[in-house]
């Protein structure tokens, strides 16, 4: 059988600061480039599974980009026809029995709320016959037109997305199957109108996977994914959602789908949306005795589209005369410039952050001693395995003197995943009081040691700074999604819609 393994993948935040062109994207090739920078997103995963398993593996591109505004019109068409032109030279040089498509469900453009529905479209025209899956992140906005063009739609489950290895582990024997006719997928979708941030490290959705993970393994299910839903997407489909896809049998991926649907909105109802304030999440960090205390400004994640050069937090650090902590990554190109031209233990002044928009604060005006320049620093991407993901240039700058506030500053925006956004800098991160990093979730693989290892963080607190990211959905100004929306309308019965799929 030949496989042919490609994939896009970008977040699109219609409150994103920063625009999005083809310069964005980093597209990489299986065979091409080292194996480990194709990881991370189930591409390199599956490509090579696929070749173990004895499949003759064909690699199109896999171009990702930073969470951002949805990308222009040309730029979409030009990563779109790259996969959609390999899998016609692929073609064009024998059969395809399986597409395995790796995509992120809330991509945007100019244009185009649903550019993986179109393109699973484009590649369905093409390859009519051929099994077509995709591997989604969780944070989809699930679309009819995905549920309808793919055979197999298999989203991550965990948040930090820890387990792509995993899903596309379960998707290539049932894309095989599907290949070899013994297997007829039959998917149910449902939509919930309660996008959202949903933890898989803690209860009440560590049950909630488990719950349905055991689901999966009923008579006649090929898969369930629950979807947490991309809040920054301002366009009718977003939300969260449950997608079961079963043997032949839609009765019983449509009960399931309602069922897990239920039980989703249970996890919904018992959480609760919002973080202390700035100055109350600091009082509560350096009121805590153990060390060290992550405090998460996960309004400025870049993660999600913000900037994360937004400076509520810094600024209310400086005011306070806070000592013995360390923050990252504050994105400033621009000042990791002059620090890079003063170099290490230079005593200049500075101004910092605050300056991609109007959710970043105000720039700050500080006098630093510069303590360490780099160019090749890395961190472990979802925190997972060896530091391989660049920082690009980077300087960590000291205010306030020994023992003061240490300021990770780098130039390619992203959130933080591990704790080599401070060791690669000279910061031991066990030794600090206070860690302030700019994530939502995904620091807690690494941090929280979610993912098995040693928990770094003594304590984690959730802060809810201004930003694009914030939790305070209805102060964002949305003006396509559906309504009611939980977060932003007052809700009292929550709706499960059941997605309508046109047979083909
Ligand atoms: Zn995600």
């Amino acid at each position: 059988m030949r496989v042919y393994v490609a994939g896009v993948q970008h977040e699109s935040s219609s409150f994103s600061p920063i625009p999005t062109s083809l310069a964005s994207f980093r597209t990489v090739q299986w065979g091409r480039v080292p194996r480990e920078a194709t990881f991370g997103v189930g591409y390199g995963e599956a490509c090579e599974l696929a070749a173990s398993m004895g499949l003759d593996v064909v690699a199109g591109p896999l171009s990702d980009a930073q969470p951002s505004l949805p990308a222009t019109a040309s730029a979409w068409a030009s990563l779109r026809d790259g996969v959609v032109d390999g899998l016609r030279d692929a073609l064009a040089t024998g059969p395809v029995d399986i597409v395995f498509l790796c995509l992120h469900g809330a991509q945007m453009a100019d244009g185009v709320d649903d550019c993986e529905g179109e393109l699973l479209g484009l590649v369905r025209t093409l390859a009519p016959q051929a099994a077509i899956g995709a591997l989604l992140d969780l944070h989809a906005n699930v679309t009819s037109a995905m549920l309808e063009q793919a055979d197999l739609v298999v989203s991550c489950r965990e948040y930090p997305h820890i387990d792509y290895d995993v899903r596309a582990e379960e998707m290539l024997p049932v894309l095989i199957d599907i290949a070899r006719g013994a297997t007829r997928p039959t998917t149910a979708g449902v939509r919930l109108a309660a996008p959202g941030i949903y933890p898989t490290t803690e209860p009440p959705m560590l049950d909630f996977v488990r719950r349905f993970t055991e689901a999966q393994s009923r008579p006649g299910v090929l898969a369930v994914s629950v979807n947490h839903g991309f809040e920054g997407s301002d366009h009718p489909d977003m939300g969260s959602s449950v997608v079961v896809t079963t043997d032949g049998d839609p009765e019983l991926a449509a009960s399931m789908a309602h069922e897990l649907a239920g039980a989703f909105l249970e996890v919904v109802r018992s959480r609760s949306w919002r973080g202390p304030d700035v100055p109350t999440a600091l009082d509560e960090a350096f009121a805590f005795e153990g060390r060290p205390v992550v405090v998460a400004d996960r309004s400025d994640n870049a993660g999600g589209g913000a900037a994360s050069d937004s400076t509520y937090v810094l600024e209310e650090l400086i005011a306070r005369g806070a000592r013995d902590v360390a923050l990252a990554l504050l994105w400033d190109p621009v000042a990791v410039r002059l620090c890079h031209d003063a170099g290490d233990g230079a005593r200049i002044p500075l101004r910092i952050g605050g300056k991609a928009g109007p959710q970043s604060g105000r720039p700050l005006d500080v006098f630093a001693e510069v303590t360490c320049v780099r160019s090749d620093a890395k961190q472990a991407l979802f925190g997972k395995g060896e530091p391989r993901f660049r920082l690009g240039r980077s300087a960590a700058i000291r205010l306030g003197g020994p023992g003061g506030i240490d300021v990770v500053m780098n130039e390619y925006r992203q959130q933080v995943f591990s704790r080599h956004c401070f060791s690669e800098h000279g910061i031991d991160p066990v030794q600090r009081h206070v860690l302030v990093v700019k994530s939502t979730q995904h620091f807690m693989n690494d941090f929280g040691g979610a993912g098995g290892g040693d928990a770094l963080a003594a304590h984690v607190v959730r802060c809810d700074a201004p930003g694009t990211m914030t939790p305070d959905l209805a102060s964002l100004p949305y003006v396509r999604i559906r309504r009611p929306m939980l977060g932003i309308d007052p809700v009292d019965e929550l709706g499960i819609e059941s997605m309508s799929i046109a047979p083909r």
